[in-house]
């Protein structure tokens, strides 16, 4: 009787949990770098909506191509955000982003700063694969710029790392190159933004690791600054 009970119960709890009524595990793995669970839960509903509406986004030409859309992943109370291109071969197979190679490099970036994907939240510019890799186009990039604007209303985080040209120049609003907008923080909506270089364009010249590292050793000093 008590183990049907238990049985009936957690099927219960299942249920609410793909039905995203409640998400039973947010707050389970909170690091001083992440908000209270109750924050996190709002923001984990809201960003699955969004993901949602995402799936079904035709605003442009990227939507016949993909396999996946990519709207991002990580922690929903994630304190740092990383925003990258657009999803490549794997991600879009994948429908996450950052998981080929230069996703390993980040993953290794940010095990330097002592963090892991888990804590923190990652996602694109664009949130579809551009044909061969190309670089996105104006009009897609602002086509799906209102998504990116959402997640990080949403997501309210302390910090912001654009990663690469496309991120940095979007959320900026400048035509200035990568080289001169890395390695200081700018301010975007309140909020600090640290450009620095695409862990795609380390893999191809690694000349500039060093810059990217100190670079991501500027995000953990910001973070420890506003965190305590
Ligand atoms: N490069 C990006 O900019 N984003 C990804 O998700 C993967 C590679």
């Amino acid at each position: 009787m008590r183990r049907e009970l238990l049985h009936k119960l957690k099927g219960y709890m299942n249920f609410l949990k793909e039905s995203d009524f409640i998400v039973l595990d947010a707050g389970k793995t909170r690091t001083p770098f992440q908000d209270s669970s109750h924050e996190g839960e709002g923001k984990a509903k809201k960003l699955k909506a969004l993901a949602r509406r995402i799936a079904s986004c035709q605003k442009c030409r990227l939507a016949q191509g993909r396999t996946h859309t990519v709207p991002g992943d990580g922690s929903p109370q994630a304190k740092l955000v990383f925003v990258g291109e657009a999803p490549g071969f794997h991600e879009d197979q994948e429908g996450l982003p950052f998981v080929g190679a230069a996703g390993k490099l980040l993953e290794r970036l940010l095990a330097r700063i002592g963090l892991s994907r888990k804590e923190v939240f990652i996602c694109n510019v664009v949130k579809c694969r551009p044909p061969e890799n190309r670089d996105p186009q104006p009009d897609e990039i602002s086509s799906c710029e209102p998504y990116l604007l959402e997640q990080l209303d949403t997501l309210k985080p302390l910090v912001i790392c654009a990663l690469g040209r496309y991120a940095a120049q979007t959320l900026l609003r400048t035509d200035e190159g990568i080289n001169r907008l890395r390695g200081r923080f700018h301010v975007y909506h309140g909020i600090p933004l640290l450009p620095t270089l695409h862990p795609a364009a380390i893999l191809r010249n690694a000349s500039q690791l060093k810059d990217v590292e100190g670079d991501f050793d500027l995000l953990k000093q910001k973070l420890k600054g506003l965190t305590g």
